[in-house]
């Protein structure tokens, strides 16, 4: 399929969800919009508070900072912290006390891994230390051989294999390497948001490498984000986001690696121990951070066949997926919000219906 070059508009978006700038405001000299910059979880992580003083927007900033420097910290997957000390009790049979912070995010990734059948399950961190992803630039060597490929397979690593009690966690299965990263960005901004509504924030945007939520507005118009085209710089469409929602985008585009012709993504199929394979991108729009970004990783894992299903247990409807071949489906509700951009789509959207009546999944008593 050839697709359209999409000329880029001079203030649109750069990257993928980056806020887009629109309008300026003489009013009564309204404070300027202020905007920080951290690294987390190897992204850069942008916040942006609008229509407050700079000395309650910074002081606010500093809350957020302060909180997320303590997240990267705990969440990492592979550098010294709570998760690696819990990963390495796992290991070992034992039970270990995690912060509360830590145990809420755990209850909840268990709840949404139940909830996606298991194709989001963030206790396959073993598997994506294998493939090579538990580093900080993309990996170099060959894929893992197919016996270790068997071997991880046969572990069949799973959150339901964990016991939270208060902050006391164990596993049952000493397979399970936990790796937040499929939603700890919404989690963190989740949290984040709360921080800056604590400090009283009303109007703010937040934005890390494939995810962006917001709270309130910016004055008279929404904030209005860009989902970013997975095959040429430019973006596929823009969102008008309403207070409190969340975007996130997953796909095969942002760590991987290519051998013999094939892109292995970071994205891994815990039914294969392999990386998903077919789907180039994912965005789904929801009101919770940590649910958009688990269900955009769980939605490229179900493939284009599966998806529908999967969202609808995983209780989203707003979802965009861009396929291998560059072809397009959304849900009605995504193709409400996508407004074109630069006069069109880059390619048709084909619009599908999510399945009615699905059984939720439940996870087992613990
Ligand atoms: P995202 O960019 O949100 O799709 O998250 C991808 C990250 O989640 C990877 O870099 C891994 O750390 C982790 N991950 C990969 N596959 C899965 C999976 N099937 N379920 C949960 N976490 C995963
Ligand atoms: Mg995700």
């Amino acid at each position: 399929m050839t697709r359209r070059s999409t000329a880029l508009r001079a203030g649109l978006a750069l990257v993928a969800g980056l806020a887009l700038a629109g309008g300026v405001r003489v009013l009564n000299a309204p404070a300027p919009d202020i905007r920080e910059t951290f690294y987390v979880f190897g992204t850069l992580l942008e916040v942006e508070t609008h229509g407050v003083a700079e000395p309650q927007a910074r002081q606010a900033m500093a809350r957020v900072g302060a909180h997320l420097r303590q997240m990267h910290r705990d969440w990492h997957a592979w550098n010294p912290g709570e998760l690696e000390s819990l990963n390495a009790a796992i290991a070992v049979g034992q039970s270990f006390e995690v912060d509360p912070g830590l145990a809420k995010l755990l209850q909840q990734g268990r709840e949404l891994a139940c909830r996606s059948n298991g194709l989001f399950d963030p206790a396959v961190g073993g598997m994506v230390e294998a493939w090579g992803f538990h580093a900080d630039t993309p990996p170099t060597g060959d894929p893992p051989a197919d016996a270790v490929v068997a071997t991880l397979l046969a572990g069949h690593p799973k959150m339901t294999d964990l016991t939270i009690r208060g902050t006391t966690v164990r596993s049952s299965n000493p397979a399970v390497q936990l790796d937040l990263g499929a939603y700890a960005k919404g989690a963190a901004l989740d949290l984040a948001e709360e921080d800056l509504s604590a400090e009283g924030i009303t109007d703010a945007v937040l934005n890390a490498g494939g995810g962006v939520q917001v709270l309130g507005d910016h004055g008279s118009r929404p904030w209005r984000v860009a989902i970013r085209d997975p095959f040429e710089w430019g973006v596929v469409g823009a969102v008008s986001l309403r207070p409190g929602e969340a975007l996130h985008t997953s796909g095969n585009y942002e760590r991987y690696f290519d051998k013999g012709g094939i892109r292995f993504s970071h994205i891994i199929d815990p039914r294969t121990a392999r990386p998903m394979q077919g789907v180039v991108s994912v965005s789904v729009l929801s009101n919770n951070g940590a649910l958009s970004d688990a269900a955009a990783t769980a939605l490229c894992v179900a493939g284009e066949k599966d998806w529908p299903r999967i969202a609808a247990q995983m209780g989203v409807s707003a979802v965009l997926m861009i396929a291998d071949d560059g072809s397009m489906v959304a849900t009605p509700e995504m193709m409400a919000r996508l407004e074109a951009v630069e006069g069109g789509f880059p390619a048709p959207i084909t619009v599908v219906d999510l399945p009615k009546d699905v059984a939720i999944p439940s996870c087992p008593e613990r």
